[in-house]
């Protein structure tokens, strides 16, 4: 035990920075996704809307502003602790920032690749954050809505906004973000969530385990999430949007072959944590046996064999 007096006796002296942003993937994050998530997958994906259920809506996008600050904290925290200050004006955008110093941590780190991704989710924070105004015409009855024209007012949206959105679809060019308000959901979260993974994982290789991390505790059917890797892999399993589940799967391809080899090995990193017979993503799981959805091979303890959890418990006399 300690000495409790020595302890209060004297002043002990420590420096504390103050990067509360990280603390939200943490503990608010996995919630908000939940309560999404809940809503999501009541959606009827055969049919178009001109916006999401609300509760959905505003889970969605309370979660993806939450992120985008975490984003910037760990971006803060990385500098602080490399002795760097953080560039001012446009120089010193988190996106240009980050990509930058990856780059010269990691030869040959695709940055401009990796700022344009980061960028989009800044786009669709602003969209959020600077509520940008849109005039929706629908006409209804008691049966439909229908959206017949939409627009946004031109005083929102600043230039990285234009560089990044396709204004005739209503979304980001490279990840598909809804910029309309009232349509972002679910999927742009989970999107906004496997790019904070993606940073994550390479910020490991670049600068050390820990630099950019969360402990995501969450309890699933009596399984705790270890990592964020973990968690997207849940709800990937259960995507009820089959067309989402084949965008997250092409796109997690394109992201290994551009980020492969920035990432640490093994599987954590939703984008390689992919089957090792077929290369289908989501393969280990939070249950201890690990088994691949397209292919079906399984991975697990062997015995007397039978593919098992763990080892049952023997008796010794
Ligand atoms: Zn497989």
């Amino acid at each position: 035990m300690y000495n409790v007096v020595a302890m209060t006796d004297r002043n002990h002296k420590q420096k504390i920075i103050t990067p509360i942003g990280a603390n939200f993937v943490e503990f608010i994050v996995p919630h908000l996704m939940a309560e999404a998530f809940t809503a999501y997958k009541k959606r009827n994906f055969t049919k178009t809307y001109f916006q999401v259920n609300p509760c959905e809506n505003s889970h969605s996008a309370a979660a993806i502003v939450l992120v985008a600050v975490a984003i910037e904290a760990y971006r803060n925290r990385i500098y602080y602790m490399g002795g760097e200050s953080v560039p001012k004006g446009t120089k010193g955008s988190v996106p240009s920032t980050i990509g930058k110093m990856f780059l010269r941590k990691l030869s040959g780190f695709p940055d401009q690749k990796f700022e344009t991704i980061v960028q989009e989710v800044f786009v669709v924070r602003d969209v959020i954050v600077h509520s940008h105004i849109h005039e929706l015409n629908v006409v209804f009855n008691s049966r439909n809505w229908d959206m017949v024209k939409g627009r946004k007012l031109n005083e929102y949206g600043d230039g990285k906004f234009k560089k990044s959105v396709d204004t005739k679809i209503g979304k980001t060019n490279l990840i598909g973000f809804n910029v309309q308000p009232l349509k972002i959901g679910f999927e742009d979260l989970f999107k906004t969530l496997l790019v904070l993974d993606l940073f994550a994982g390479i910020a490991e290789k670049a600068l050390g385990r820990g630099c950019v991390s969360f402990a995501l505790l969450q309890k699933f059917d009596n399984h705790w999430t270890k990592n964020l890797s973990q968690l997207l892999t849940h709800y990937y399993d259960q995507a009820p949007n089959q067309k989402f589940a084949e965008w997250v799967e092409s796109f997690s391809k394109g992201l290994r072959e551009d980020f492969g080899s920035f990432l640490p090995d093994g599987d954590d990193c939703f984008i390689t944590n992919t089957c090792p017979k077929c290369s289908a993503l989501g393969f280990h799981k939070l249950e201890e046996v690990w088994r691949c959805n397209a292919c079906g091979v399984k991975l697990g303890f062997k015995l007397n064999g039978i593919i098992t959890s763990k080892p049952l418990n023997q008796d010794h006399e």
